[in-house]
């Protein structure tokens, strides 16, 4: 079934590091972009894409920026909007995420009872410090709040975003943030590598702040430690950044994993289907004159060629805990991937960092550590 992806590009500020397609909050334009939000949607059920109106789709995904900025009935509306386009599958996945100085049990409780039944909050670090440095809004405090009050709204799937790799971040900080996020019990947590990208504020202020990152090997100790306390609290990682309680894996993400096919809307948004991949117009009050004018939002509509579509699959696949399977690949692209790519994979393998167990082609944790270099084998 399809997933569909509603990107929400407001922020209350913009974080010194961030890379997303975002600005701040503006109360009118965030009224008209629910609005263009909601015909794009109705718009593709009525135009037959996908398959045509009524295609299914198991899972809703509010992405951002912070889409727990908006009201609970916007939310509600989108859903709506969702419902009446597609066959939105009883058991869905719809997931917020929501920055934790942005909720409060009430207006959790209304999400909830819009629709959304997953939780994803960007908390990134239980540590004060690390938060200022990020320029993030919210405490440790604030975030351990917002956990306590989705309880309490009756949300029994939450998902947690922590950041590793931090300004002046040593492995016993990072460790740290591991044990109390574990100590929140979230059904799922998401572990990323900070990325200072040249162009962000963070860059300069770690040069005015003499702040530097750890050394590799520190960074490498982060991640597998953090591994080693999730698998000891019970936490399955299914995903080089992703571990969950059983059954709690997001659905919504796995099929950008597993090969699957997809609908974004909002501006920015990407979308993969029936082998054609397109992304939306970036510049939100663009997107928001195009579908006024009725026009597509579409732009770089592109169908892939097989060779590409088969380096995504190897390369998205491999991401998974699972890996792939080599069975499946040559069934649905024609191509043994023993016969290709063996000779480039076998130094990865005898290196430790690939295996093969029957059809199955996984990296090793170790070998997460590299994904990288094993990826460009196949692409
Ligand atoms: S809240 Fe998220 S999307 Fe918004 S500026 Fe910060 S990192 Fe970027």
């Amino acid at each position: 079934m399809l997933g569909l992806y509603l990107h929400v590009p407001f922020c209350s500020a913009i974080c010194n590091y961030c890379n997303f397609n975002r600005g701040l909050f503006e109360a009118d334009l965030k009224v008209r972009y629910v609005d263009a939000l909601e015909v794009e949607i109705v718009g593709a059920g009525q135009a037959g894409r996908a398959g045509g109106a009524g295609a299914a789709a198991d899972t809703i995904y509010f992405g951002g920026g912070t889409p727990s900025l908006l009201e609970p009935d916007e939310i509600a509306r989108l859903i709506a909007a969702c419902e009446s386009a597609f066959a939105i599958d009883v058991d869905r996945e719809v997931t917020l995420e929501a920055n934790p100085e942005t909720v409060t049990e009430s207006r959790l409780a209304a999400f909830r009872a819009a629709g959304v039944n997953r939780l994803s909050f960007g908390v990134q670090s239980f540590r004060e410090d690390e938060l200022r440095r990020l320029s993030r809004l919210h405490s440790a405090d604030r975030a351990r709040a917002a956990v306590a009050e989705a309880r309490a709204a009756g949300f029994d799937n939450i998902s947690l975003d922590l950041m590793m790799w931090l300004p002046e971040q040593q492995v016993s900080h990072w460790l740290e943030s591991v044990d109390q996020a574990i100590a929140l019990a979230p059904e799922h947590l998401s572990l990323y590598l900070l990325e200072v990208y040249p162009n962000a504020p963070l860059k300069e202020e770690m040069l005015r702040g003499k702040w530097s990152q750890a050394p590799d090997d520190d960074a490498a100790a982060m991640y597998l430690g953090a591994m080693a306390r999730l698998d000891e609290a019970g936490y399955e990682q299914y995903e080089i950044s992703n571990v969950a309680r059983p059954r709690r894996r997001s659905d919504h993400n796995l099929k950008y994993w597993n090969d699957g096919e997809w609908l974004g809307f909002g501006c920015g948004a990407h979308s993969t289907m029936d082998g054609v991949r397109w992304k939306n117009i970036s510049s939100t009050s663009d997107y928001i004159d195009q579908v006024r004018r009725a026009k597509s939002a579409a732009v770089d509509v592109r169908r892939l060629t097989p060779e590409e579509r088969l380096g995504d699959a190897l390369f998205t696949g491999l991401r998974l805990v699972d890996g792939i399977d080599v069975n499946a690949i040559q069934t649905r692209y024609g191509v043994d991937v023993w016969r290709r790519y063996g000779p480039d994979l076998e130094p990865f393998i005898e290196a430790g960092c690939l295996r093969r167990d029957g059809a199955r082609l996984h990296l090793t944790r170790q070998g997460m550590l590299l994904a990288h270099e094993v990826m460009t084998v196949f692409v």
